[in-house]
């Protein structure tokens, strides 16, 4: 089978591969839409200290069983149509017994693109732990495009639960891209009252009007804290959630927080990197300042749930399709902020 192999930074090829062999409690999966993430992108450009190439790349991905192990037969058929989310946790270590299975110190051992092999491949192995626990069947009605999305909607869940949005909230999103366009449909459903998302692509804020944004704001043009602060009478947003990953857009999300309110970084930066935050506010106004990482089984379940319910619309998210032979050409696109999700059709 074809695959597309990490080696080193900037440096992947589409080779000719065995196709995975699987243990009795595995499934084999047959990709029919493997998505672009900024992980990969990440991946591809800088590689990652603990990855050992060579390696598949690839991690969110929805498609056929297409071999089933012995002892996974009571859940799965040949055919079935899943999406699978990219790692499952111990449930054994202290995290997972803390209930933050999202910091499971054994997540690595079972993380797809990473140590296991990825989706930008025509077949896939989906190891047991992953089969136990985050493998849904779709519905018919369920584009493979939607159901690959199951992974980065239990991330953002994880985080739209960490930010704690209330009935009439006032939110702010920083960022239109693929996450940031999650967040805003998470927010409206979670009942707040008026949701701005900021970002320096009109193309992008486009999208998020389209996808229910009360207010956008073009960050090339406006200046963000004095236009919030307008829109909420001096007061501040509730809830602002960081969905770009810089250093910069954190310290904008803190300016951007009323008295009590909620920052939630959800957009990793640059490792190494370093905020300055002004103490004074932190203290006297109340402010919770959370971080967040990743998903649990429970937000896997609750991304099935509005990913086959229909009540997340995932088909904006994912600007064009591709093939597996131009995954180089993709990652780059998406790396210049020139597409948002791009599907890949082994
Ligand atoms: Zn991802
Ligand atoms: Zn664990």
């Amino acid at each position: 089978m074809k695959a597309v192999r990490f080696y080193a930074p900037g440096e992947i090829r589409l080779e000719e591969v065995e196709i995975p062999q699987i243990a009795p409690d595995e499934i084999l999966v047959k990709v029919k839409t493997a998505l672009t993430c900024g992980t990969d992108v990440k991946m591809y450009k800088r590689g990652h200290p603990k990855v050992k190439p060579p390696i598949t790349l690839g991690h969110e991905f929805a498609g056929t069983v297409a071999e089933v192990g012995e002892t996974a037969a009571d859940r799965f058929k040949v055919g079935d149509r899943v999406a699978v989310a990219n790692s499952a946790p111990c449930n054994n270590c202290v995290f997972c017994k803390m209930g933050k299975q999202n910091l499971c110190d054994r997540l690595l051992e079972t993380l797809i693109g990473f140590s296991v092999d990825g989706a930008f491949a025509e077949y896939i192995r989906v190891p047991a732990r992953i089969v136990q626990q985050n493998t849904y069947k779709m519905p018919e009605n369920v584009p493979f495009e939607e159901a690959a999305l199951l992974e980065p909607l239990a991330c953002a869940i994880n985080g739209n639960d960490a930010a704690n949005i209330k009935l009439g909230d006032f939110v702010v999103i920083i960022g239109s891209g693929p996450i940031g366009l999650t967040h805003l449909q998470l927010a409206k459903l979670k009942g707040a009252s008026k949701v701005i998302v900021t970002d320096l692509k009109p193309e992008r804020l486009r999208i998020a009007r389209s996808l229910g944004a009360d207010v956008v704001v073009d960050a090339s043009k406006e200046d963000q804290v004095s236009r919030v602060k307008e829109l909420t009478g001096g007061l501040g947003a509730d809830v602002v959630i960081e969905a770009v990953g810089l250093p910069q857009t954190w310290e904008l999300a803190f300016k951007l927080t009323r008295k009590a309110g909620t920052v939630l970084f959800f957009g990793g930066c640059p490792s190494g990197s370093r905020v300055t935050f002004d103490t004074e506010r932190i203290h006297y106004e109340d402010l919770t300042l959370k971080g967040i990482f990743h998903h649990t089984p429970l937000t896997v379940l609750k991304a099935f749930k509005l990913i086959s319910s229909g009540r997340f619309r995932g088909r904006p998210l994912i600007t064009e399709t591709m093939q597996l032979s131009n995954v180089e050409a993709a990652l780059q696109k998406m790396g210049k902020g020139e597409s948002l999700k791009i599907a890949i059709k082994p």
